[in-house]
């Protein structure tokens, strides 16, 4: 199987943006069997996307396009592909109301751009894009396979590993081969990898446990003739993890901690504000980097001393008495968080980032404390040493405990996970 990669944008074509997505796929096509012959890179130009496909279909079996996909007038690899293929798009309904649906989640209105991104030609398909707007495009037709991702690296990678590798695998190879990772935080590697040494007999789903920058994550990946065996194979070993492992699965494949969280404040109608000193912001900014945060994020403070804190509102003579790393001050901050923004829940972080210690406190020593209508509660951490690694994994360990504290304050029978739908 002869393929090759597009890469659209004009961006990339005059180097304001580095081409790392032809750099992902170039490693990932030969470990689906594809004899990777070609990369091309096009700006956004309709000859020029139409002259670059027209090529490509005549010399390769399997091309995979990304970027251009969104909705903006300069998003043309749909249009070229239906005119290389003499097709005419049209709007189909399921995928407009799968896209209003996305916009409606997030609290926006669609705009009447985004439609054409809901439009099929009669030989594609559309692949499923949880992260992002754009669809992809399946497109078989005569001996050519085309399939358009979207460009942005993280949709792209994402859907490239759910859903176009698997179905890629199945063409070449004859049988499905599906991952699904589970993200967990909370217990070590080690311990995690002991709890869970009877899944790893399997064999088939494959187990891996890898340690990432938001906890330990457990990749499995099922093979089978048919694709909804392996998922099934997927499903079931899933619900075993999770029955091992507990509260401390916290989400899976694409999801992170602050789209988990936001998920749920969203849901619940609830409204966050944080005060921050040992993260700096950085908790603020982790939980804003999701879209639609506005709807359930009323703003943050960072105080880095303590006269500012107790400027912010916290008694200064708590800080005196029990310093500004403590139980104490920590819950302080979190009650200032939620009465100072009218917020249903307050989250606070304080603690030293090293490399010094502090009020004779070592270095990678947190409070992170937590407020809600029922009170307000604490936990003491000790992180490794490093500044970066202490801010990141205090913010990570924070958005854990406010998912804890959601899924409490969840009505009756919410506190239950789904399977994941990868
Ligand atoms: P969107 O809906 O976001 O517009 P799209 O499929 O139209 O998706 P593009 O507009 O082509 O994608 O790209 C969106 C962003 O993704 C670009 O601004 C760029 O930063 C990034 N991007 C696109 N292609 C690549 C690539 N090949 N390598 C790295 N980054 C890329
Ligand atoms: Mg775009």
């Amino acid at each position: 199987m002869k393929g090759e990669i597009i890469s659209v944008g004009t961006e990339l074509l005059l180097g304001e943006v580095v081409d790392t997505n032809s750099n992902y796929l170039a490693l990932q096509l030969p470990l689906v069997g594809i004899d990777l012959r070609w990369i091309s890179t096009v700006g956004d130009s309709l000859d020029g996307l139409i002259e670059v496909f027209h090529r490509a279909i005549g010399r390769s079996d399997i091309i995979i396009a990304t970027g251009g996909l969104g909705p903006t007038g300069d998003d043309l690899t749909r249009e070229a592909i239906a005119a290389v293929l003499g097709e005419t798009p049209s709007v189909n309904e399921a995928l407009l109301e799968g896209l209003r649906a996305f916009f409606l989640r997030f609290g926006r209105t669609m705009s009447p751009h985004n439609i054409k991104q809901a439009t099929l030609i009669p030989s594609a398909e559309a692949i499923v894009n949880p992260r992002g707007t754009a669809p992809g495009w399946w497109v078989e037709k005569g001996m050519s396979t085309i399939v358009a991702i979207p460009g942005p690296p993280g949709e792209m990678q994402r859907m490239w590993e759910i859903e176009v590798a698997p179905r890629l695998q199945k063409k070449i190879f004859g049988h499905f081969k599906i991952c699904r990772t589970l993200k967990c935080f909370g217990r070590g590697e080690a311990e995690t990898d002991e709890l869970i040494a009877s899944m790893y007999l399997l064999k088939n789903p494959d187990l891996g446990i890898y340690a990432k920058p938001d906890g330990i994550h457990l990749r499995l990946v099922a093979m089978a003739g048919k694709e909804i065996e392996a998922r099934e194979m997927l499903d079931s070993a899933e619900v075993r993890l999770r029955d091992i492992l507990g509260d401390s699965v916290w989400g899976s494949d694409s999801e992170t901690l602050e789209t988990v969280t936001g998920e749920l404040l969203a849901r619940l109608g609830l409204k966050l504000a944080t005060m921050e000193s040992v993260t700096g912001g950085l908790l603020a900014s982790t939980v804003t980097d999701v879209p639609g945060s506005s709807g359930y994020f009323q703003g943050g403070l960072i105080s880095y001393t303590s006269e500012s804190k107790s400027l912010f509102g916290v008694e200064a003579g708590l800080i005196e008495k029990h310093g500004a790393v403590s139980h104490e001050t920590a819950q302080a901050m979190a009650d200032v968080a939620r009465c100072r923004f009218n917020a249903d829940i307050g989250l606070a972080t304080t603690g030293v980032a090293g490399p010094d210690p502090m009020e004779g406190k070592p270095p990678g020593l947190v409070y992170i404390a937590i407020s809600d209508h029922r009170g307000t509660r604490s936990v003491e951490a000790h992180y490794p040493p490093r500044r970066p690694d202490v801010k990141r994994l205090a913010v990570i360990h924070a958005l854990f405990l406010l998912r804890q504290v959601l899924l409490e304050l969840e009505p009756e029978g919410g506190h239950q996970w789904g399977l994941s739908s990868a």
